[in-house]
């Protein structure tokens, strides 16, 4: 307790000072652009790891980040979400799981629960989908990687769970509201982000291009695009004659690893470069996905491809500035 109150003299002496023109200004009101729905675990704190400021970010927190669906509880949760969304008018949400997480673990022992948590018990129900989901469909999995799925898997159930609330259906009916799904490691504080093509975890920064292309700024149509990348690159940037023959005894897996790999060596040196490939490295990962990729795979080439996306990220917002 020493500590804490000794850090609230702390704050008052440091931060307050440097940011006074801040807290004036939110003396008046909040505008939080997000609102960030995460488990109450002490080891993830939402402003820290997206390095947001006060009054940025609009936080739900409780045990497994669940959101009950609509009318099934009676809970703080609705009631928050409500005047979030619609007295805020916040136009994001970010689900965010994270490694390791105890209410999932609890899933995994429910029955356990019953007699010494009663009350743990009867609000990890609200998560019972998650469970059911994961043990009715991923077996032989060890306890380890079954939590690590139920993670994954229960972000994405609370995202449905949201769904049901009128008061999100009405606003994403009018195209003004975007849900994302995170998971936030603890070890390494990296956050991946939900993929809904794809349908698998991928790095944060690939949001932001899906955003600027809702925006139309370049008017890009994802589904009117060409499916693999040679169509959408210019001939230049794709001189393969010799290797065409040999693509065509290639199986189309291996087409899309060649193209993939050929992705990676890929140095776009304007805005509209970057921004065509990297539509195309999302038009390939779609067609890989098609045609069968292992989810292993595919998830070891978003890893690949982390790095390469920021940087073409960067060039593509260099047109912006
Ligand atoms: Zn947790």
């Amino acid at each position: 307790m020493k500590k804490l109150i000794r850090g609230l003299d702390e704050f008052r002496h440091t931060y307050v000072p440097t940011h006074q023109e801040l807290l004036t200004e939110l003396s008046h009101g909040q505008k939080p652009r997000v609102l960030f729905i995460t488990c109450s675990d002490s080891r993830i704190d939402p402003n820290l790891i997206t390095n947001a400021d006060v009054g940025e970010l609009f936080v739900i927190r409780n045990a497994g980040n669940i959101i009950p669906p609509y009318g099934a509880a009676n809970g703080g949760e609705g009631g928050t979400l409500e005047y979030a969304i619609h007295a805020l008018d916040i136009q994001q949400i970010i689900v965010c799981g994270h490694s390791h997480c105890g209410a999932m673990k609890g899933l995994l022992k429910l029955n356990q629960l019953q007699k010494d948590m009663p009350l743990v018990y009867d609000w990890l129900k609200h998560a019972e989908s998650t469970r059911r989901l994961v043990t009715e469909n991923y077996l032989n999995y060890s306890d380890e990687e079954l939590i690590e799925i139920l993670v994954a898997e229960n972000v994405l159930i609370q995202i449905a769970n949201l769904k049901t609330y009128p008061v999100i259906q009405a606003k994403l009916h009018r195209g003004q509201l975007h849900i994302y799904g995170w998971i936030y490691h603890i070890e390494t504080g990296e956050v991946l982000a939900y993929n809904e093509t794809n349908h698998t975890y991928v790095s944060p920064q690939t949001q932001l291009l899906e955003e600027s292309n809702e925006n139309s700024r370049l008017n890009y149509s994802r589904t009117h695009a060409p499916p693999v990348a040679c169509e959408l690159l210019p001939a230049s940037d794709l001189s393969l004659p010799e290797e065409t023959n040999q693509w065509r005894a290639l199986d189309r897996i291996a087409q899309v690893r060649s193209k993939l790999d050929f992705l990676l060596q890929i140095n776009p040196q304007s805005p509209q470069e970057a921004q065509k490939t990297m539509r195309s490295l999302c038009e390939i990962f779609e067609t890989a996905t098609q045609q069968g990729m292992s989810p292993g795979e595919l998830q070891a080439y978003h890893y690949r491809f982390a790095e390469k996306i920021q940087i073409w990220a960067k060039t593509i917002y260099s047109l912006k500035d």
